[in-house]
């Protein structure tokens, strides 16, 4: 075996001693909520498509003929040929609905958080980021070169504590945080951050990916970024800013500037849906309406978003847990370290606005008979 392999095999085992190996398993995903593994039929809670919008006819429409007016993809970076007019459009209402000058559409939300923090700070300066920020934005912080420190997650007193030690001694501060966390599906106190960003002069980064048609109340932050994957359910990333910051990525955001620019198509997709979340605010209603109902079942605390956690604590107890819900036809994803903290692997519940009560009723009523709590 060549000592590529025999590397490979060696770490593959320890992921498996671990309950840490990840696999891959075909899925199709039907409307309303639908999932199909093999033979089985589930109706998923681990989707992000929080509307059920990646499957309505409009937006599928509007990908359709952007497919026909422009081609499959972009032909090219954003700042070459593959700027298609479905980008500036999209660009435009992203800026309109969240209220600032400018927006600029990447490729992805993980190539936005890659490019957003190198291009506004470096070496020092200084990243402070909640302890459960998203993986992309601790990329996006240790590829700017700046000095990164956490503050505990939700915790002003001590970001307030680093901010008086440290930010005096930095140029700039940057701070990262979540509007709601992806794995905990709790929101930031960002009236507090933003307060205190101001007094320090530093800049705050909100990373919205779970908020975005969902939970938009509360303050805006200065750099407002998220996906156009999760409740708008297309495929693609946004910073919505001032015009000079914009004009600054446009220029500066390697993650912007050396890649191909977003399939016209999934622009297109993500305008249609936008559309249907301004027009119809009764779909984000419905789905927090769901999740409120799932924690009341279970006595979890109320559910702040779409996402609700079921602590379970080792990985192999979630996986187990996640295969058992599955023979009962639901497909609720374990979710382990290292995408969330050692000892806190737990299902992580995703409502859709396509749920049916009933449904949610008898996922309940499954989690509470296999966790002990009916
Ligand atoms: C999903 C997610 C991203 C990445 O967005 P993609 O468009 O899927 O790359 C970034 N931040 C958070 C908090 C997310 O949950």
């Amino acid at each position: 075996m060549s000592s590529l392999d025999t590397f490979a095999h060696a770490k593959l085992a320890g992921l498996d001693e671990a309950a840490l190996r990840r696999r891959l398993v075909p899925t199709t995903r039907e409307a309303a909520a639908g999932a199909a593994r093999g033979e089985r039929r589930l109706v998923s809670f681990s989707c992000n498509d929080y509307l059920g919008l990646s499957h309505h006819p409009r937006v599928i429409a509007a990908a359709q003929e952007a497919v026909a007016a422009y081609g499959a993809g972009a032909g090219g970076s954003r700042l070459v040929t593959g700027n298609h007019p479905p980008l500036a459009a999209l660009e435009a209402r992203l800026a309109a609905h969240k209220g600032t000058e400018a927006a600029l559409v990447f490729g992805s939300g993980y190539l936005a958080n890659l490019g957003i923090t190198p291009a506004l700070a470096g070496r020092g300066d200084l990243v402070l980021l909640d302890e459960l920020s998203h993986a992309c934005m601790w990329a996006g912080a240790r590829l700017s070169g700046a000095r990164t420190a956490t503050f505990r997650h939700n915790d002003v007193a001590d970001l307030a504590r680093i901010l008086d030690a440290e930010r005096a001694a930095h140029r700039h501060c940057l701070i990262l945080t979540e509007r709601v966390f992806s794995m905990d599906g709790d929101r930031a106190p960002l009236g507090d951050i933003l307060g205190l960003a101001e007094r320090h002069d530093a800049w705050t980064l909100v990373d919205d990916a779970h908020g975005l048609g969902i939970v938009e109340d509360g303050p805006r932050a200065p750099l407002e970024m998220g996906t156009l994957s999760k409740s708008l359910g297309s495929y693609g990333g946004y910073l919505c800013a001032s015009r000079a910051v914009v004009d600054l990525l446009t220029s500066r955001a390697r993650s912007f500037v050396y890649t191909t620019g977003l399939p016209p198509a999934s622009a297109a997709a993500a305008l249609a849906a936008l559309d249907i979340v301004e027009a119809e605010p009764e779909r984000s209603a419905r789905t927090l309406a769901l999740a409120r109902r799932f924690t009341a079942r279970l006595g979890l605390p109320e559910a702040e978003s779409a996402v609700v956690p079921v602590l379970v604590g080792e990985a192999e107890a979630a996986l187990a847990l996640s295969r058992e819900l599955e023979r009962d036809g639901f497909l609720v994803v374990a979710i382990r370290p290292p995408t969330v903290p050692p000892g806190t692997a737990r299902l992580r519940v995703a409502f859709s606005a396509a749920h049916a009560f009933e449904t949610v009723d008898a996922l309940a009523a499954r989690v509470a008979v296999l966790t002990g709590r009916a």
